[in-house]
């Protein structure tokens, strides 16, 4: 039960952040001052995102520059907070180097970020955004939970550094922060743990994987189909609610799936289809998981034939209960979320017709 003051600062780490953004804005919105850490405190076109955010708000930020891989780098933007948001990590397909791009900036990023916490008296909670992919490696991982169906009980055990590195950086990070947490008493962790996040965000050239995922659906690069791989999602809207509530809901505690809904590639480009009709050149049909086998690790290196043999056809199911029953979450409809950041990129030029 920790009580967070809103006349102090809250930091919110990598806010430059796709998922991040709509948080600084919740936060904003609510008067609060932030204190955003950022890599590179010179870079106007993403901190202007930020700043026009503040300007329509009755909220201040502040802005620190810090490096997930720089030891001390978050003293001076934590110092006299009693919240912390971690959100800062890389989530990108395009790596050379799974330990450099991902691992290593996941991990030693969290050790950077709680270590100076239990240096920082004022800290009295950390929200650390880690992922489903903290929960589960792939779909096949639902044969092994009673009922097909992860909960928060559950860890991923089955990726490491040459399969699934995203989610094993992940499942790593998170479970560094819970050991941290357990070597102190002044602050409490509570994890957010979001499905694929989706919706627009406050930046609409975002660097996200997320932005890639949904931009691909409509760029006509899967028009000929796409595998049967199920995928769960949540708005980043939702998700910034989610981050709001672990944060000031003083009875948050543990960790809570944030995901709205189940659901497939196909689904996904079908509800585009709904809506745009033929003006895209969206998939409407399942590639033969055979096909996708032989030829999808030519056309994505991070296809892998394991990730491949592991994902498609396997069925996902997620259970949102407690984000819903504890932090009061109510899940916009997919087809919206889907829908505005489809047409975020549209106008924004990311997806020509
Ligand atoms: P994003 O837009 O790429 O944001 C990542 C943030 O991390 C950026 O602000 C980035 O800063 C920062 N960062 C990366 N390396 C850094 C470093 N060495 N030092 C300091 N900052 C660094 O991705 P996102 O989707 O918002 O992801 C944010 C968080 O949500 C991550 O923890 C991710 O794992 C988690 N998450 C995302 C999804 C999703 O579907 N998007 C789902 C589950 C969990 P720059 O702007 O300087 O690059």
């Amino acid at each position: 039960m920790t009580d967070i003051s809103r006349d102090k600062p809250v930091l919110v780490t990598g806010a430059t952040g796709y998922v991040a953004g709509r948080l600084v804005e919740r936060l904003l919105a609510e008067g609060l001052t932030v204190h955003a850490a950022v890599r590179n405190i010179s870079d106007e076109t993403k901190l202007k995102y930020l700043n026009k955010l503040a300007e329509e708000s009755d909220g201040e930020i502040k802005y620190f520059s810090s490096d997930l891989l720089i030891n001390g780098s978050y003293a001076e933007a934590m110092e006299g907070c009693e919240l912390v948001y971690h959100t800062a990590s890389p989530f990108t397909s395009k790596i050379n180097d799974p330990l450099k791009d991902l691992i290593e900036p996941a991990v030693l990023g969290t050790k950077n970020v709680l270590e100076q916490a239990k240096m920082t008296d004022s800290v009295k909670k950390i929200v650390v955004t880690s992922s489903v992919a903290a929960i589960y490696g792939d779909n096949a991982d639902t044969e092994r939970v009673p009922n097909g169906i992860f909960t928060e009980e559950h860890w991923n055990v089955s990726s490491n550094a040459g399969h699934q590195a995203y989610s094993y950086s992940k499942t790593i990070a998170e479970q560094a922060a819970w050991k941290i947490s357990k070597d102190q008493d002044r602050w409490e962790l509570v994890t957010v743990n979001p499905s694929l996040v989706i919706g627009s965000g406050i930046n609409p050239d975002g660097t996200s994987e997320s932005f890639s995922i949904v931009k691909k659906l409509g760029d006509g690069s899967l028009k000929s189909g796409v595998p049967h791989w199920e995928i769960s999602l949540v708005d980043v809207r939702d998700l910034a609610e989610a981050h709001f509530q672990a944060g000031f809901n003083k009875k948050a505690k543990g960790r809570y799936i944030v995901s709205g809904h189940d659901s497939s590639l196909l689904q996904m480009a079908q509800l585009l289809r709904e809506h745009y009709g033929k003006a895209y050149q969206f998939p409407n049909k399942i590639l033969p998981k055979s096909i996708v086998w032989l030829v999808g690790p030519l056309l994505d290196k991070n296809m892998t034939r394991k990730a491949v043999s592991r994902n498609v056809g396997h069925p996902l199911r997620i259970d949102n209960k407690k984000s819903r029953e504890e932090l009061g979450i109510t899940y916009r409809p997919l087809k919206e979320s889907i829908v505005y950041f489809f047409q975020q990129m549209v106008e924004s030029g990311l997806v020509g017709k």
